[in-house]
């Protein structure tokens, strides 16, 4: 999908403020996936840009999901997962609210699937009138038992939302970040304020994480790495932060206009982080003020 394509998708999906309704008029055709293994029994179904990557955990006694994509991306997952195993899907984990990672609850819910989700997410999906809210949400860590296999569940604190968790596969060495993590120019990382995210925050949340022991990091969009490329993006949030900081305080101490200084800012994100006009519309003021 080209990225003017991603932008209209994302926006319309309710990153800016609960419009996910407005979806079906960019289209509903469901992405096109490809299926990586990243161990014996643990594999992520990706495609390019949106929606969010989804990881699936066998056991002999079901499936576990981690994000689920929109809802039209349901029956294209399913099918995904009967390539590898013929579990039922038991359990999907929502990293945060976001359609592109919640929108399949609904469906999946009809089945019995049970979602489970932050109690932050929880709230928000509830806010923005989202369908699928979570059956089973926590406030700081759970694990889900599920055929003698464990995964670990962690709210580390704010970032690309107020909510977001890692789902942590042990056994694999493995962890799935959702959006706390985007890898790759195509998907810079976003900082939704609107729904409690925190640029400030956000690098304490990432360095629990990577207390964590793990080799493969599964990003919220972009393609599977390793736990130097997420160090790297934790360095890369510091510099983002400190370059808004100096900006914002150089204008105010040379008294620069502040439509200039904020011109100043959003051309730097552009050029040195890749960000997008969505990625502008959901964070640039928030950035600026928290920044300051
Ligand atoms: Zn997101």
């Amino acid at each position: 999908m080209r990225k003017s394509s991603l932008l209209k998708l994302m926006l319309a999906v309710g990153l800016m403020g609960g419009v996910w309704v407005a979806y079906p008029q960019f289209g509903t055709a469901p992405s096109k996936l490809t299926t990586q293994k990243i161990a014996d029994d643990l594999y992520v179904i990706h495609n390019d840009f949106v929606p969010g990557n989804t990881t699936a955990l066998v056991t002999n006694e079901g499936v576990v999901l981690v994000d689920d994509k929109f809802p039209q991306d349901t029956e294209n997952i399913l099918a995904e997962v009967k390539k590898f195993t013929s579990q039922p899907v038991k359990y999907v984990v929502n990293t945060h609210h976001h359609f592109d990672h919640s929108g399949g609850n609904a469906n999946l819910q009809k089945m019995g699937v049970q979602v489970v989700s932050s109690a932050q997410a929880h709230g928000y999906t509830n806010d923005l009138k989202q369908p699928g809210a979570a059956n089973i949400a926590f406030e700081d860590h759970m694990h889900i038992y599920l055929g003698g296999k464990n995964v670990e569940l962690y709210y580390f604190g704010k970032s690309h939302t107020g909510g977001d968790i890692v789902a942590y596969f042990p056994a694999q060495r493995a962890i799935a970040m959702g959006d706390m993590f985007t890898f790759g120019d195509a998907t810079p990382q976003l900082i939704d304020y609107a729904g409690g995210g925190s640029a400030k925050e956000w690098t304490a949340t990432v360095s629990r994480a990577l207390a964590l022991d793990f080799d493969t990091v599964v990003p919220g969009h972009g393609v599977n790495t390793n736990k130097a490329e997420l160090t790297k993006f934790r360095q890369s949030t510091i510099d983002l932060r400190n370059k808004v900081h100096q900006m914002v305080a150089d204008g105010t101490a040379k008294k620069t206009p502040p439509a200039q200084v904020r011109s100043g800012v959003e051309a730097m994100l552009r050029k040195d982080f890749h960000f997008a006009d969505l990625h502008i519309g959901a964070s640039l003021d928030g950035l600026m003020t928290e920044m300051r």
